[in-house]
This record gives C-alpha cells, sequence and structure tokens, in this order.
C-alpha cells in the first residue's frame, strides 16, 4: 500500500515540512560532506542534502578521482579509509615507464621524461560508496535525488535568517527546516537563493569589475573514463614516428572531416582574466585512473564561448549537450587513429560538468591576492600558516591565513559557507585555494562552528574563533 509521509510541522504554500535538524548542509562535495560529517561528530542532528546519488561532488559524481596526501582531519580521515577500502589505484613508472614527460599526461608532462613518479587516485564510484558509509555511520540524515531549489527566509533585525529551504525531490517540493544552513553546492546557490550578496564567477571583485569587460569563467569541465588502453604501444607510436603530441593523426584525422573544429583548440594564452593559465586542450589529456589500461580524460568548456554554466540555463544546457558531443568524437577518434586504443571503450561520463569558477560569496572578509602577497596573519585564522603556490604571481610560494570571517556570507546570519563557495575573490580560489584538500578542511571547519554556535545557542558570526582547527 502507498503511504505518504507525515509533515512534521504542517505545510505552508502546500510544501510540507518532512525534516528538520540543528544543521541542514546543501550539497555533498569535499565542504559539505566534511561539515556534515564533524557538525554530527560534534553532537548536532544534520541533514545533508544532495542531488546525485552519493556525497563527494566533482570527487567522485563529477569523476576527478585525484587522490592527495592527507592535510589532517577528515581528509586524511577520507584517504586511509580509501586505502583500507581498496580504492585507491597508484601508478608509476614502472607500470607506465612512457609517463613521465609524456605531452598527453594531465599532471606529469613537466617531469623529465622517463623519471620516475606516483600518481595516485581514488575510484570514484567505490569513493562514494565509501562516504556514503561514513555519514550513515555518523548518523547524519541524508536526502539523495533532491535537488534544492530554494529558501524561505525571516528577518532578523537588519539581517534575514533561513528558516527552511526547499528541496525538488519524486514526491514533489518539500521543506526542510534547521537552525543552521551550511552553502556545499559549490556555486554557491544557496547564497544566490538567500539574496546574500556574491560577485558573479568570471571576472573581479566590484570595484574593478568595471574596467573588466571579459567576464570569462574558467572553463568549466565534464570528465570521462576509458578502459582497454595499450598505453605502451601509443608511446611506442609517438616515439617511432616522433609524434610526442599526436599532431600527425590529429591534423590526419581533422582533414578526414574525423574531428570537429573545437577539439584539440591551441591555448589562448594572455587574452582573458585569467592570462597563462588557461585551460586548453592542444592535444589528449588524460591521466591513469582506477586500473591499468584506464585513464580519465578532460573535456573542458573552450573558453571562447564564456559559459557561466552556474547561473544561466541556457548556458548549462549547452555546455552538457557540447560536451558530450565533443567527448563522442574524442573517442572516436582514439580509436579509430591512435595506436594502443583499438580495444578502447568508455566506461563512465561524470554525472556533471563542474564549475570551476562559480559565484564568488562576499563575506564579513573577502580574501584577496594582496592577503596572500602581504603574508598576512589573523586573529581568527582558522588553520595555523598555509604556504600556496599563486601561479598568478610568477609560481610565489606565500604562506598566509585564513580569517574564519571568509565563512560568513554578509547579509544572513544563520549561514556558513564551505568549499569552492568561500569569500574569495577568483584570484585566489582558481588554481590555489579550490583544491579537494582544503575544500574538506573548510567544510570541517564549518561544521565545527555550527556546532559551537548550537552549543552556545548563538549564531555562526558570533563565534569566537581564537584557535586554528589545523
Ligand atoms: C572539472 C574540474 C576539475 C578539477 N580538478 C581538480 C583537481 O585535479 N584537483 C583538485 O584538488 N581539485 C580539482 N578541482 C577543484 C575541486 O574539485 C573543487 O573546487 C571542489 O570539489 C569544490 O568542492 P565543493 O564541496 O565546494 O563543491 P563540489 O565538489 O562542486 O560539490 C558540490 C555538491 O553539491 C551538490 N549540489 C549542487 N547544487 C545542488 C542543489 N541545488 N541541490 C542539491 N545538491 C546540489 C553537487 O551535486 C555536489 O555534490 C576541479 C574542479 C573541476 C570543476
Amino acid at each position: 500500500m502507498h503511504s505518504t509521509k507525515t509533515a512534521i510541522a504542517g505545510t505552508r504554500d502546500g510544501i510540507p515540512v518532512v525534516a528538520e535538524a540543528d544543521v541542514v548542509v546543501v550539497g555533498g562535495g569535499p565542504g559539505g560532506f566534511a561539515a556534515a560529517l564533524r557538525a554530527r561528530r560534534d553532537g548536532c542532528s544534520v541533514i545533508l542534502i544532495e542531488k546525485f546519488d552519493m556525497p563527494g561532488g566533482v570527487h567522485t559524481s563529477g569523476l576527478q578521482g585525484a587522490a592527495n596526501t592527507g592535510v589532517g582531519g577528515i581528509h586524511t580521515e577520507l584517504m586511509e579509509r580509501f586505502a583500507q577500502e581498496n580504492c585507491i589505484y597508484i601508478a608509476d613508472e614502472t607500470v607506465l615507464p612512457d609517463w613521465a614527460g609524456n605531452p598527453l599526461s594531465h599532471y606529469d608532462y613537466y617531469l623529465p621524461p622517463g623519471s620516475p613518479f606516483r600518481r595516485a587516485s581514488f575510484n570514484p564510484e567505490s569513493a562514494g560508496n565509501v562516504m556514503v558509509r561514513m555519514l550513515e555511520e555518523a548518523g547524519v540524515h541524508t536526502f539523495y535525488g533532491a535537488n534544492f531549489v530554494d529558501v524561505r527566509l525571516e528577518s532578523q533585525g537588519e539581517e534575514q535568517r533561513i528558516s527552511q529551504v526547499i528541496i525538488d525531490t519524486v514526491e514533489g517540493l518539500q521543506a526542510i527546516s534547521g537552525r543552521i544552513f551550511i552553502e556545499g553546492t559549490g556555486t554557491a546557490e544557496l547564497v544566490a537563493r538567500s539574496g546574500a550578496p556574491f560577485v558573479r564567477g568570471g571576472g573581479r571583485q566590484p570595484e574593478t569589475i568595471e574596467t573588466d569587460p571579459v567576464n570569462r569563467p574558467i572553463p568549466g569541465g565534464l570528465l570521462w573514463i576509458m578502459s582497454g588502453i595499450d598505453f605502451a604501444a601509443t608511446a611506442a607510436y609517438q616515439r617511432r614516428e616522433n609524434d610526442p603530441s599526436l599532431s600527425k593523426l590529429i591534423n590526419a584525422a581533422r582533414a578526414a572531416g574525423d574531428i570537429p573544429p573545437d577539439l584539440y583548440r591551441p591555448r589562448l594564452a594572455a587574452q582573458g582574466v585569467y592570462g597563462d593559465h588557461y585551460i586548453g586542450h592542444p592535444t589528449v589529456d588524460m591521466s591513469p585512473i582506477q586500473g591499468p589500461g584506464t585513464f580519465i580524460l578532460w573535456q573542458n568548456v573552450p573558453y571562447e564561448w564564456a559559459l557561466h554554466m552556474d547561473d544561466d540555463a541556457a548556458h548549462a544546457s549547452r555546455a552538457k549537450r557540447e560536451l558530450r558531443r565533443l567527448i563522442d568524437a574524442e573517442s572516436r577518434f582514439l580509436v579509430k587513429y591512435v595506436p594502443g586504443f583499438e580495444d578502447a571503450f568508455i566506461t563512465h561520463v561524470g554525472r556533471y560538468v563542474g564549475v570551476r569558477d562559480g559565484r564568488h560569496p562576499i563575506g564579513e572578509y573577502v580574501f584577496s591576492i594582496d592577503d596572500a602577497r602581504q603574508q598576512r596573519r589573523f586573529p581568527d585564522a582558522v588553520t595555523r600558516p598555509m604556504t600556496k603556490t599563486f601561479f598568478w604571481d610568477a609560481y610565489t610560494r606565500y604562506t598566509f591565513e585564513v580569517p574564519y570571517r571568509c565563512f560568513l556570507p554578509k547579509g544572513v546570519c544563520n549561514m556558513l559557507l564551505t568549499g569552492a563557495s568561500l569569500s574569495f575573490t577568483f584570484e585566489t580560489i582558481f588554481m590555489v585555494m579550490r583544491n579537494f584538500p582544503w575544500c574538506t578542511q573548510t567544510g570541517e571547519i564549518a561544521g565545527h562552528a555550527a556546532a559551537r554556535a548550537i552549543r552556545e545557542g548563538i549564531t555562526p558570526r558570533e563565534v569566537v574563533w581564537r584557535e586554528p582547527l589545523f
């Protein structure tokens, strides 16, 4: 017999309230996952809302399974769990002697040819299973296949507070109540729906945006996996024909009409706000993953299209459609033309096109490139000083701290930010402060702050942060 869940607190606009918790996390990427786990372990009731079927975001649903050395806390725990549960695959020079220094290698192209290397990746599907279990073990109440679509706000003094989020499920729209809400969508969707301020991706902060007409986001990407590749045969071809970038094969296929013009495009150095660091595809871009003969491949949105996939539905749809088309063309080219790929086949295409440069929320503090250059320290630092390489500044390494205020959006008093949606300027996010380990740490910081606020009966803004968590 069919039964309908009883609404726990009545309905408004016909939308039933189906659950409530101390902390509601919207989006289960590295940021949202760690926030949910930490808040739960710190004693809160926690709901996590995720539109796909597992947490992990870009790194599981998006297939980006690069495994890093643990940086402490939940990130280290994750890497250890992945290793214990046989999710990690390590390729090195013994299995891929022609990999280091190969122009086709996404990560290891710059190494001296033939040198030792170690490329660790986790299997996105089995890693996602582990993450599902970790949330269950902790007692986080998860809603998968639930798309966050809106918020309900109440006034609190000059500010707003979120009382409920609305999700779209197989039962239609439902509401979830909470005391503190955590932004984990990777594109600051919770911020945008709440009316909190943000800067659109693809440009500078408000003071310079008028003089920066380019407004091109860093291209998003759809990752995909191919198995059955004999890379030794590919490398033998590269050597034999002196064709390290496969340009002879690409030119032949293009001349035969087998490659569309927008596949294997030249890089557009210095033609946009991201200068030389444009992500392009002059040739095949791949990395070993999951096991022998299996590689992940990158298909990025052409920079020239300037797609804002996070806030423009037509752009988002075009990205999905066109990147599928490019993956289809690329896979057919590889199998038909490239030695070593004759028996290769597609095993996965990412569940979504990852957004590298979504909205940048404006928080109580906006971390800028100057903070890194001045190597600033803050009384409310969330970690001990971190040292990172800034590609913008000729690969200079800066040591700096990040203040807790970057986690507090302006205008909404009961929300915390995480991951790629922190209050950072675009130069500090791209290629520096949006990696998996850091995003996981940000989630843990937000989850801990939320639990402190719940325990002390205050808002996240009133939490006095004096001790780094990492
Ligand atoms: C193509 C690409 C390649 C990258 N390569 C690397 C790399 O090699 N190494 C590295 O360290 N980092 C890499 N990054 C960066 C890194 O993956 C991201 O910065 C990081 O995943 C951001 O974490 P997050 O938790 O903020 O968001 P995400 O990982 O984007 O997770 C957001 C989660 O929220 C969910 N969600 C979104 N909207 C809704 C909604 N409305 N309702 C319900 N759920 C929702 C999504 O399904 C997803 O699970 C890459 C990013 C991209 C896009």
